[in-house]
């Protein structure tokens, strides 16, 4: 192993990573890295970018390759497949060098312009600087009403405090980033694992602007996928749900047999009632199945963690040490 030649404590300027997923999105990525480039040349810190193509099938990758190109401390790492917007994160953050990471979308929505002030609370001493977006008019109202639901639904079910509006974008110091990389599940949940390690952190607020070009990469199907991940790696009240609605189902049950029983021998006549015995008893196999439904996905979820396969592929990498197993992590430092 090659030893290190820029020990950290001669480098008075702390360095910082912004780490950029990007699946289909090579019109966004120039415009982006003016404004970031523009943006990070003013603040008193070493800079490095990285640019993880989750698979895109668009010129995303070429962008990136000429980026690099006009400056060494653009980077990328080129995901082998598309592996969904958090693993790309989780690429990024196994790369990243800087004392602090980054991350945002590629779209700009999140707007470089805020760097600086994510810059000034990680100085003063927060560890995780969150940010806080506040809807942007081309929300959808479904958009909107199910990711606010989603998450309130997800602070009530795991305990864990999720926010309206907290997205992906956020400044991360090393060692939360240190302590996230060590986090081996499968079903990756960025915004949960970052309010469960704690530390002491702090919120902005910002106006998300309009995608740049493109459309949401975020389809439907992605979303739910990404909200029962979410869901299923904090919280095992899905599970108890089960149990509860047994028990009442049970005591209801128990009930009306008291009562079949009572109006069979006391007034002398048996409950009639084919249709509603029916109907309740599809009822109940329903919410039997759809409870069984939920022990799958559960049992899936294991399945799938104690298979332990690699949780994304890197397919080759720019400008980065060369190390491909994403099990790996590089700790050099930053290209000056
Ligand atoms: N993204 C990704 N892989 C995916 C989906 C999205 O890397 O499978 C990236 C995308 O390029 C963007 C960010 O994740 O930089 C957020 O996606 P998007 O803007 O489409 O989501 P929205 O802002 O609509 O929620
Ligand atoms: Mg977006």
């Amino acid at each position: 192993m090659e030893s290190c030649t820029l020990p950290k404590a001669q480098a008075p300027t702390p360095s910082i990573s912004v780490i950029i997923p990007a699946y289909n999105e090579a019109e966004n990525l120039e415009p982006l890295q003016q404004k970031l480039e523009f943006v990070l040349e003013e603040l008193p810190a070493r800079w490095e970018i990285i640019y993880i193509d989750d698979g895109s099938s668009d010129e995303t990758w070429g962008k990136i390759e000429a980026l690099n190109q006009t400056d060494s401390r653009i980077k990328g790492i080129r995901l082998s497949r598309n592996f969904g917007h958090q693993y790309a994160l989780f690429a990024g953050l196994q790369r990243a060098t800087g004392d602090a990471v980054i991350s945002m979308d590629a779209d700009l929505q999140h707007p470089p312009a805020l760097l600086p002030k994510l810059f000034e609370q990680w100085q003063s001493g927060h560890k995780v600087v969150n940010t806080a977006r506040l809807d942007p008019d081309d929300f959808s109202p479904f958009k909107r009403y199910t990711s606010r639901l989603f998450y309130r639904l997800f602070s009530y079910l795991s305990g864990v405090p999720l926010e309206p509006g907290m997205a992906d974008f956020r400044l991360l110091d090393r060692q939360v980033v240190g302590d996230i990389l060590k986090m081996r599940e499968e079903g990756l949940f960025l915004r949960g694992i970052v309010q469960w390690v704690g530390y002491k952190s702090s919120k902005i607020s910002f106006q998300s602007e309009r995608r740049w070009r493109g459309v949401t990469k975020y389809t439907p199907r992605k979303m739910l996928q990404f909200a029962w991940h979410g869901l299923s790696s904090f919280s095992l009240v899905p599970l108890r749900v089960g149990v509860l609605i047994g028990f009442v189902t049970s005591g209801l049950s128990f009930l009306s047999i008291l009562y079949a029983i009572y109006s069979k021998l006391i007034i002398g006549q048996a409950v009639p009632g084919w249709a509603s015995s029916i109907a309740i008893i599809s009822f109940l196999f329903g919410v039997l199945f759809m409870l069984l439904g939920v022990l799958g996905e559960y049992i899936g979820r294991i399945l799938i963690e104690v298979r332990g396969r690699p949780r994304f592929l890197v397919s080759e990498d720019l400008g980065l040490s060369n190390t491909t197993s994403p099990s790996t992590s590089s700790t050099d430092h930053l290209d000056d």
